[in-house]
């Protein structure tokens, strides 16, 4: 392998590469790191320079980087089989995973659906979800509920059920209508006058009654990041929010479709987020810790019931037309076998708990400083959210980039981060030791306080 120096790379990258999420009048020219190793819970530069993965390669890494196991199993099935397709075969690797997935996913969902992305999972879900419909007798049922600041991936389908204005507005021409519902955002509660969602009795969920009331007839499904809305600025919901969903839908007969792509594997706590309050939603969508951060793969899980619908002769036309080339790849659904033996070697979520309580206790201990207006946890994420004034909760106008600040002084300390406009996200790979924690941690405080004072 050609090994080129930094300086050549940077300018390759600058030249050549356009990067997602980036105004790249400000990358351009800029010193960026180029990342070629990682190890464990840290990424390695072309220079060396070791930097602790804060926000666990994007939301997915579960076991850290490299770990040997998923290296072995990936490199034993290029030797056996790269790819083939699931149009009119099948291949072992995807067969034995839709099994596994389904002996740990909520009980009731019964069937799998691959696809490579999150934005994919999902998108395949709503289609899944109105198709059913159409299917069942109940054509007048085409629209989606989606929530306030809710992402959900940035394919056309999904950024239609998306709810953050600066990443959606510009398309809003193209995307299909939906019923928004408000987030169960306690920290800027629309609804209650006190804004404290201890003693509001759930508004969030009664207004959201009040709209599958009103639009019950028309409803074919919603869509919700259970437990935390990720790139809505990780908005951690009040116990009991994702239940209350869960009989709403049940009681309208709405289909609930539920994106665990970064909740999902663990991350917060529990295998997946809905079995927190004992719920099985009617579409699961995966992807990122599907595979531990290695390989691009999805998978969209459904009940028995919504699968039977599309049962039928072929001239019916009741099949579900959808597929995308890589759906299954024998390498990612190997990596992803690994990891899910690596959950029970590791003994994963047993020994998630320490980390929790330890990332719990140095959160609330952030409250103390002057800018930090509201701190989030929900397992082993965390989000906190910077504030120019406490009493007001007035927030940092985005122009001052104060989390964008925050990460670069970081990354001085030798972190990575990558901020949600104002809120500085806490997302490492699962396997992080308690000794790397407090490493990330006491960064994270110092680069808060240099910035914001
Ligand atoms: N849903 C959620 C909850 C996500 O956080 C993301 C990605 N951040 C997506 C969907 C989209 O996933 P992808 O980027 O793989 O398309």
């Amino acid at each position: 392998m050609v090994e080129l120096d930094t300086e050549t790379l940077r300018r390759y990258d600058s030249e050549y590469l356009w990067h997602p999420f980036t105004q790249m009048s400000e990358w351009e020219g800029v010193e960026n790191i180029i990342i070629t190793r990682g190890e464990g819970s840290y990424i390695i530069d072309t220079d060396g320079n070791r930097y602790l993965d804060g926000v666990g390669a994007i939301w997915t890494n579960v076991h850290g980087h490299c770990r040997a196991e998923i290296n072995e199993a990936v490199k034993q099935q290029v030797d056996r089989l790269e790819h083939s397709t699931l149009l009119g075969l099948s291949n072992d690797r995807a067969a034995l995973l839709a099994k596994r997935l389904i002996d740990i996913a909520p009980p009731g969902l019964a069937k799998v659906f691959y696809s490579d992305n999150g934005s994919t999972a999902v998108e395949i879900g709503v289609k899944m979800a109105f198709q059913y419909q159409q299917q069942t007798g109940n054509k007048q049922k085409t629209k989606f509920i989606r929530f306030d600041n809710a992402y959900h991936g940035d394919t056309v389908g999904s950024m239609s059920v998306g709810g953050i204005a600066i990443y959606h507005e510009v398309y809003a021409p193209l995307l299909f209508p939906t019923i928004k519902a408000p987030s169960p955002y306690c920290y800027r509660c629309t609804l209650s006058p006190e804004g404290d969602c201890n003693s509001c009795g759930l508004l969030c969920l009664k207004e959201l009654e009040r709209l599958m009331e009103q639009h019950a007839h028309e409803l074919a499904g919603l869509v919700i990041e259970p437990s935390v809305q990720g790139a809505g600025g990780m908005i951690v919901q009040p116990p009991g929010f994702v239940k209350g969903v869960r009989e709403l839908c049940d009681r309208f007969n709405v289909l609930m479709i539920a994106d665990e792509v970064a909740v999902g594997f663990g991350r917060t706590g529990a295998m997946f987020a809905c079995g927190k309050e004992g719920v099985t939603p009617d579409i699961m969508a995966l992807s990122k810790g599907i595979s531990a951060g290695y390989l691009p793969l999805a998978a969209t899980l459904t009940t028995k019931k919504i699968y039977d619908a599309f049962w039928g002769d072929y001239a019916e036309l009741k099949t579900f037309f959808h597929g995308h080339t890589f759906t299954g790849n024998p390498i990612a659904c190997a990596a992803a076998l690994a990891s899910l033996d690596l959950f029970e070697k590791d003994r994963l979520l047993e020994s998630l708990q320490p980390k929790i309580d330890y990332l719990n206790r140095r959160l609330q201990g952030l409250l103390d400083l002057p800018h930090v207006g509201d701190v989030r946890q929900e397992g082993m994420i965390g989000g906190i959210e910077l504030v120019v004034e406490k009493d007001t909760r007035k927030p940092y106008h985005w122009e001052e980039r104060v989390g964008v600040r925050v990460c670069l002084e970081a990354r001085k300390r030798g972190l990575f981060l990558r901020p949600l406009g104002n809120i500085i996200v806490i997302f490492p790979p699962l396997s992080i030791s308690l000794g790397e924690l407090a490493l990330l941690m006491d960064g994270i405080e110092a680069s808060i306080t240099a910035v914001t004072g």
